[in-house]
């Protein structure tokens, strides 16, 4: 593992900080014969998600909305000799989230792990100040449509004698953003739909997880993270004073979807430098 110390300094203490490591030799084939689909995977968190069980040895379906995001990750991802497909797909559109099986059947034979990753968020407000169709969206995609892949997923995991199901939450979801209000109920949600579905799957062998990221200064955070105004509130949340990074977030995603986590159902990891996380 490279990892490289370098030393903070807060409130007059000091803590070592540990930058993000390389996946090490010894991981590389902890998802060997492994298929994985990743949605909302050609940017972000949902990329770095794809490369990481890529790189651990799993065969991945990429997907996002516009096809030339598609081409352009599937090429990148290939470059890393990743073995990946791509297709276009809205995760709200179901004929296009059927191709995201279909290929995981014809190309690779099989479904052992879905990482639901897709999320909008359309508008910001205090909840009660939301629009209607701006919180039926958020709770269409964000909620409907991970628990409708998650239930599209299951009768593949259960072919294939077992498997692994990771949502993705938000640190939004244990104390809710000002102003992501409505956004940051539907990630509470998914704390919940986790726990109600891996008690469900238990028996069948699959486990169903979620990791919470912290501030990921991607284009979708990119209100919370690009003016210095704005970043300087959002760290102001974050002990450790810096935005995670996508890598961060696919670790912990990769250690749930193997078997380092076999005995691990039901739970949520929080990836967020420290920021408080209780419900
Ligand atoms: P991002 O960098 O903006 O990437 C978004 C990706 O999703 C792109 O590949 C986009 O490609 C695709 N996409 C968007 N809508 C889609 C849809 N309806 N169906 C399929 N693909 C879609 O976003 P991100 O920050 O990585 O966010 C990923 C997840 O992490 C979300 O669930 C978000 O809630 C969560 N999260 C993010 C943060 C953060 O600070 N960034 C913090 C906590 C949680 P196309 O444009 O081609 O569709």
């Amino acid at each position: 593992m490279i990892r490289s110390l370098g030393i903070l300094s807060m409130g007059g203490k000091s803590f070592t900080s540990v930058k993000p490591y390389s996946v090490s030799a010894e991981m590389n084939n902890r998802l060997k014969g492994k298929v994985a689909i990743v949605t909302a995977s050609t940017d972000g968190i949902g990329y770095a998600i794809a490369k990481r069980l890529g790189n651990e040895g799993a065969s991945v379906v990429i997907c996002s909305r516009k096809e030339n995001n598609v081409q352009r990750a599937v090429d990148e991802l290939r470059k890393e000799g990743i073995t990946v497909e791509g297709v276009a797909c809205h995760v709200g559109n179901a004929e296009q989230r059927k191709k995201l099986f279909d290929i995981a059947n014809d190309k690779f034979g099989g479904l052992d792990i879905l990482v639901s990753n897709a999320a909008v968020n359309p508008g910001v407000s205090p909840v009660l100040e939301t629009e209607e169709n701006v919180w039926d969206k958020i709770f269409e995609i964000n909620v409907k449509c991970s628990w409708l892949l998650a239930k599209e997923a299951y009768p593949n995991l259960v072919k294939r004698g077992g498997g692994s199901i990771v949502f993705i939450s938000s640190i939004a979801g244990y104390q809710p953003m000002s102003p992501l209000g409505a956004y940051s109920v539907s990630k509470t949600t998914l704390l919940g739909l986790t726990k109600a579905i891996a008690k469900e799957v238990v028996t069948d062998n699959i486990r169903v997880n979620c990791v919470a990221p912290g501030i990921v200064a991607t284009k979708f955070a990119s209100a919370i993270t690009s003016s210095e105004a704005a970043k300087e509130q959002s760290l102001s949340i974050v002990p450790m004073q810096r935005f995670g990074k996508p890598s961060e977030i696919a670790a912990a995603v990769a250690f749930l979807a193997s078997n380092d986590a076999s005995y691990v159902t039901g739970e949520t990891i929080v990836v967020a430098g420290g920021a408080h996380a209780h419900l």
